[in-house]
């Protein structure tokens, strides 16, 4: 029996298992891959107090290198269900059953996709959901970036390393990214940008992407553009559907908990951009696992027999 199960290992969940941990708890950080969560896809974090850039995987390694000396137990494996039992839960994955006392959830959200004709068809074939992993493969092609975002601003930025040139398409006429990231982006000349438009369908033929139709959504009107690879930044969806049967989800999956990553169920935490929440950041994901790591701690000394 484990005081506590964290689920995923980005940083809320590395960091709940630091506080869980230091409070002399009893911890498993149960991950489905590698840990670091989406910072394993980003180059360039640039707001992590500490730290004027780091990449990614170098700040996961940071997070995750002190669990093991505090006697965190990492465990492998995809949670497919919660159990409630009151006084413990049950944490189910494919191949395993866990009891603990408590369950943090630190399971992020995923890529959200267009959903248009083509794009699972030329997924991993010029269309791609990451800069980081990809980019390198797309040396002097003329690419497209979808959204109006940090990561679509942030990844097309990164783009312009390898890429001849990056086109931002965007939905309306104002970008929703940070104003430091626009500034950049308006700045370099790789990059231009479509607006008020977006893809209708992606092209290719039996090998790869060739290019997208878009529509102006103001004018209706359509057109074809030639590109030699296509990556798709429209928002996350949360990881959450493991936890559809404890009645903690809002309409649109995320968790919903109080000022103490409390949610509707005793003794099960949420944490990070699973929850319901306005800033999805590595800030706020640390901060969000300290919390919950302290609660923890207070839940199993108050319910000790
Ligand atoms: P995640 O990082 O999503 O980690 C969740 C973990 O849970 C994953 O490892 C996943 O494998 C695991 N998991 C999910 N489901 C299960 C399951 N069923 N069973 C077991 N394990 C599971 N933020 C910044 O502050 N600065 C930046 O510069 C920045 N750049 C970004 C660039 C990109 C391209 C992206 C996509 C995001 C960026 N962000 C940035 C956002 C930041 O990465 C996230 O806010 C942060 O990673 C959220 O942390 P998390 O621990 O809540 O979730
Ligand atoms: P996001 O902030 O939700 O932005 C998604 C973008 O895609 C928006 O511009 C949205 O348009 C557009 N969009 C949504 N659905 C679309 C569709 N069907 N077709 C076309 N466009 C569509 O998502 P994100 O950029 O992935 O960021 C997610 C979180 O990670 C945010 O909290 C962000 O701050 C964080 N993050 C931070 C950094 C950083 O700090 N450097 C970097 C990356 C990510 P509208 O604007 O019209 O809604």
């Amino acid at each position: 029996m484990y005081d506590t199960v964290i689920i995923g290992a980005g940083p809320a969940g590395m960091t709940a298992a630091l506080y869980a941990a230091r409070s002399n708890l009893k911890v498993a950080l149960l991950e489905r891959g590698i840990y670091g969560g989406q910072m394993n896809n980003t180059a360039d974090i640039e707001n992590y107090p500490g730290y004027a850039n780091i990449s990614g995987p170098e700040l996961a390694e940071k997070m995750f290198e002190p669990l093991e000396n505090l006697g965190v137990e990492h465990l492998f494996g995809l949670v497919e269900k919660i159990e409630d039992h009151g006084d413990f839960k049950e944490i189910i994955t494919e191949d395993d059953r866990f009891e603990s006392k408590t369950v943090v959830i630190a399971s992020g959200a995923n890529h959200r996709q267009l959903g248009v004709p083509g794009e699972a068809e030329y997924n991993s074939r010029g269309v791609s959901y990451c800069a980081v992993c990809d980019g390198a493969f797309f040396r002097d092609e003329d690419l497209l970036v979808v959204g109006g975002g940090d990561s679509a601003v942030e990844e097309a930025i990164f783009l312009t390393r390898f890429a001849k040139s990056v086109t931002i398409v965007h939905r309306r006429d104002e970008l929703r990214a940070q104003k430091v990231l626009q500034d950049r982006a308006f700045a370099n000349e790789k990059i231009q940008f479509v607006w008020d438009s977006v893809v209708e369908e992606i092209h290719g033929d039996d090998r790869k992407v060739t290019g997208v139709t878009f529509k102006n959504v103001k004018t209706g009107q359509e057109s074809k553009a030639a590109f030699g690879g296509i990556f798709i930044y429209v928002g996350l969806d949360p990881v959450s559907a493991f936890a559809a049967d404890l009645g903690i989800l809002d309409q649109a999956g995320w968790i919903v908990t109080d000022d103490h990553m409390k949610t509707a169920v005793d003794g099960i935490y949420a944490v990070g951009d699973v929850r319901q929440k306005d800033l999805r950041q590595i800030t706020t994901a640390v901060g969000d696992g300290a919390v919950a790591g302290q609660e923890v701690y207070k839940y199993i000394t108050e319910h000790a027999s």
